[in-house]
Order: C-alpha cells, then sequence, then structure tokens
C-alpha cells in the first residue's frame, strides 16, 4: 500500500527526518518546483541543546519541541507523513515505511544520530540516556524519583547511591548536564526535601580521555574544569567505566562508585536505514557522501548531518555531529538541486565554522569563536543569547527566556514534576 500523497509532474523529494538538518532542507526548497514529502517519527521537530534543561526540570518539554506541521503551515509543495521508515529499495526508487509505501525521485536521508554505549550491555540496560524529549523526561522522572525514594531509606549506602548521579562522557553534554545537577543540589533541592543531608549528594562527571571539552582550546578547557570544580563537581579524568549494575559503576582501574543514576553522554553513532549498500557505510557506521552531500553507489539519494560522514582535507574523520554541520549540508542539497534543476553544475560542501560553546551552570560559559575566547558571564550571556535566537517558534523563545529570567531571580526551576514517572524496562 503506498502512502497517500498526490501523483504531481514535478520531482518528489523525500526526506527522512526533521531535525536540524531536515527542516532547514523543506525551508530551502519551499520555493522550488518539487514536491517535498517530509516523514519523521515524531510529529515535532527536537531543539536537542536544550534537552538537558528538561532533564532537570529547567525548562518544559514543549519548550523545545515544536509541530512539524506549524513550522511549515501554507507551504504548497510540502506534505508531511508521521511515520518510520523502515527500508530503502533503491532499484525502485522506494521507502518502505510503518504507515506505507513512497517512490522518490530524490531522497534525503537525516535521520541523525542516537546513544553509542560502544556495545557494552551493561550500560546499555541501566544507563540513562539523553537524546530524545522522552529520554529526557525520564531522566527528570528518575531524578526526582531518587529522592523522593532517598526520604524512605534509613540504608545509608542506598541513600548515597541514590543521592549520587554519575555523568559518563566530558563533551558539551556532559558538562552542561553535570554542571546543571549542581546547580539543582546548590539552589532547588534542598529546598524540596528539608530532611535529607544534601552534602552527600554527589555529582560525578567521568572521562575517559585526558580533558573535557576537547574539540575547545586549552583556555576554554581548563575554564571548563575550573567552573565546575567550582559548582562542586567532582570530575575524574582518565576513568574508563567498565561494569554497571544500576547501583555501583565499575571504572577500569577497579575503583567503585555507588549511584542509582548513572547518565551516558560518551557517545553517538549514526541513526541508518536498512537497505543501504554496505559499501555505502562507513567503518564507524556513518553514511559515506562526496563533497555534493550524495551518497556513495547512489546517484539520487543524499544524506546529510550527523548520519553522513563526508571526509575533505581538514576533516579526515568527517565533520563533527553538531546542527550548523547539518544546516549547512542541508543548504547545499537545496542549492544543488535547484541548479541541477536548470542543468547547472552543482556546488562543493564548504563548512563555515561559526564557533562552539558550552554552559556550565548559571553566569558561566565558554566561548569560542575562530581565535577568540571568552567565558563566565559574558560568554553565558552569549550562549543564552544564541540559543534563543536558533529555537524555533516565536512563543518557544519568549517562554524559553521568560523561565530563564524566573529561574536566574529566584534561583529556582519550576518544573520539578514526576508526571510519568520512570521505570526501567519501560
Ligand atoms: C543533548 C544534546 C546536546 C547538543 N548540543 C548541541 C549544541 O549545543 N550545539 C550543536 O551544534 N549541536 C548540539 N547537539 C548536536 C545536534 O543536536 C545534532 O548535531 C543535530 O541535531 C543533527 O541534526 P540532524 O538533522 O542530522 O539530526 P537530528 O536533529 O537528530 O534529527 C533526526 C530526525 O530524524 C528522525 N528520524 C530518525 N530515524 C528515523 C526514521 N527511521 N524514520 C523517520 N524519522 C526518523 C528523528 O525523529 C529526528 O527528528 C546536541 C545533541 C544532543 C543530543
Amino acid at each position: 500500500m503506498y502512502i497517500n500523497v498526490p501523483e504531481v509532474k514535478v520531482p518528489r523529494v523525500v526526506i527522512i527526518g526533521c531535525g536540524f538538518g531536515g527542516l532547514e532542507l523543506v525551508k530551502q526548497l519551499s520555493k522550488i518546483e518539487v514536491q517535498i514529502v517530509l516523514i519523521d517519527k515524531n510529529n515535532y521537530h527536537t531543539f536537542q541543546p536544550l534537552l538537558y534543561q528538561v532533564s532537570t526540570a529547567g525548562l518544559e518539554a514543549d519548550s523545545i519541541a515544536y509541530p512539524i506541521r506549524k513550522i511549515f503551515k501554507g507551504q504548497k509543495n510540502f506534505h508531511f507523513r508521521m511515520g518510520e521508515v523502515q527500508q530503502l529499495v533503491s532499484e525502485e526508487n522506494k521507502l518502505i515505511t510503518s504507515i506505507g509505501e513512497i517512490k522518490y525521485d530524490y531522497l534525503i536521508i537525516a535521520t541523525g544520530s542516537t546513544t553509542n554505549y560502544f556495545g557494552i550491555k551493561d550500560f546499555e540496560e541501566h544507563a540513562m540516556p539523553m537524546k530524545s524529549v522522552t529520554e529526557a523526561l525520564d531522566l527528570r522522572s528518575l531524578i526526582l524519583q531518587n529522592f523522593e525514594k532517598a526520604l524512605l531509606i534509613k540504608d545509608l549506602h542506598e541513600q548515597e547511591a541514590l543521592m549520587t548521579f554519575a555523568v559518563v562522557g566530558g563533551g558539551p553534554t556532559g558538562v552542561e548536564l553535570a554542571g546543571a545537577l549542581c546547580e539543582l543540589k546548590k539552589h532547588v533541592l534542598p529546598n524540596d526535601y528539608p530532611e535529607l543531608d544534601f552534602r552527600k549528594m554527589r555529582v560525578v562527571l567521568i572521562e575517559n580521555g585526558g580533558e573535557l571539552l576537547q574539540a575547545m582550546n586549552e583556555i576554554n578547557r581548563k575554564r571548563a574544569n575550573t567552573y565546575l570544580d567550582e559548582l562542586g563537581c567532582e570530575v575524574w579524568l582518565n576513568t574508563g567505566v567498565a561494569k554497571y549494575d544500576g547501583s555501583v559503576v565499575e571504572m577500569k582501574s577497579g575503583k567503585q562508585l555507588l549511584t542509582s543514576g548513572l547518565i551516558w553522554a560518551a557517545g553517538i553513532k549514526a541513526v541508518l536505514i536498512d537497505g543501504l549498500n554496505k559499501e555505502s557505510i562507513n567503518a564507524r557506521g556513518r553514511i559515506i557522501i562526496d563533497d555534493y552531500c550524495k551518497v556513495k553507489s547512489y546517484e539520487n539519494i543524499f544524506a546529510i548531518g550527523d548520519a553522513a560522514c563526508m571526509v575533505q582535507e581538514k576533516f579526515r574523520n568527517g565533520h563533527p555531529q553538531i546542527a550548523p554541520v547539518a544546516i549547512q549540508q542541508a543548504q547545499l542539497v537545496a542549492s544543488n538541486l535547484k541548479k541541477s534543476l536548470k542543468q547547472c553544475a552543482p556546488d562543493k560542501f564548504s563548512y563555515f565554522d561559526k564557533g562552539t560553546m558550552a554552559t556550565v551552570g548559571r553566569n558561566r560559559a565558554v566561548v569560542e569563536v575562530g581565535n577568540f575566547t571568552f567565558g563566565r558571564f559574558f560568554g553565558w550571556l552569549a550562549w543564552m543569547g544564541l540559543h534563543l535566537m536558533l529555537l524555533v517558534g516565536f512563543r518557544n523563545r519568549v517562554v524559553v527566556f521568560i523561565n530563564w529570567v524566573w529561574s536566574y531571580i529566584n534561583y529556582d526551576r519550576n518544573i520539578r514534576l514526576i508526571i510519568r514517572p520512570f521505570k526501567k524496562g519501560g
């Protein structure tokens, strides 16, 4: 059965995924003589950089998620279908999805990435990921449930495990999450749970390498360490994790940490579509694309963003898996599609690095733009300004801004709600 989409005479461009890449692509294709069919398993776009604020009760989930139909309201050549793409049948230019089949003239894969546990079953089973809105909500519930349980328990070891949070992975996500957990410890949770001794609450950031924020320069790496130290976060560098049973995590060195809140921010892997040729997937599991984002061994299939890997002189292992890469690749694919319809030669991709930033609790962030770096309060202001600007939807920007101002003045987090209790195993 085919998905019900009007048959038209112009080429059909099917896009899988409405993340940063897919969303930008639809916008850029709006004025081109093509039919756009966007398929996503969710009916909303997620602003992943603020997921950690949903996890730590700083923002409502619907402040960082935006309905896809609303984003493209009124766009004439556009059709959205909510469903999960299951298989590519390239010989027939066809996709099989959970809602039926669909033919394409051009296919763009923008499926992003998911958590990578590197095959370590223990962590897959017991650790908390934070890659989607539902996972962020689960994490929020777990954090709050742990404190509710800690109140009921007399056993000191069990209480210690419930009040200790370990974040594995010292990249931007790990650093931001650890900072936010420390803020909860300092300003929020002691008011809710006055019967608990918050000197016992620990936030431990565990990093396998010798430094945090390895993609940033040395000044900012040191800054991040200092800021976390000021917030009371324990940073364990050069520490690989080996085993975890849900209450004790064992390091490769044999050292142990009692925690029933272990958050995995240590790696991601591309989300692939079954049916892609083996030769189009690299050793790290990303889709191999050329300078034009065209997938290796296909003529009319493109891939962009986290799922794809383009090797260029300055990027021997592909570009970083961050939003600006997905957005810029989407812009290139749209512009080349326009050119190909006019029989013009396509352009090659050239990444324009606008800089990187990460926030560490309130008043502190590290920012890097070219050779220029800054931190602390000005970094934090820059971080807030940029994230507000990038959020989709005016309402979301206003809601997030009000929330941030409120939290700043009151040292409070309003959304300490266990709406959907988290239960391991679903
Ligand atoms: C916690 C966190 C913090 C981050 N912080 C930053 C940051 O500060 N700055 C930054 O630049 N980047 C950040 N990133 C990375 C950034 O979010 C990604 O690089 C970006 O989202 C990649 O865009 P994308 O379009 O490739 O994929 P995504 O944005 O992940 O979108 C993929 C879409 O595909 C859909 N999908 C997947 N599989 C299927 C399927 N089979 N069928 C249908 N739909 C499917 C998904 O539902 C999703 O909507 C962060 C990521 C996380 C997780």
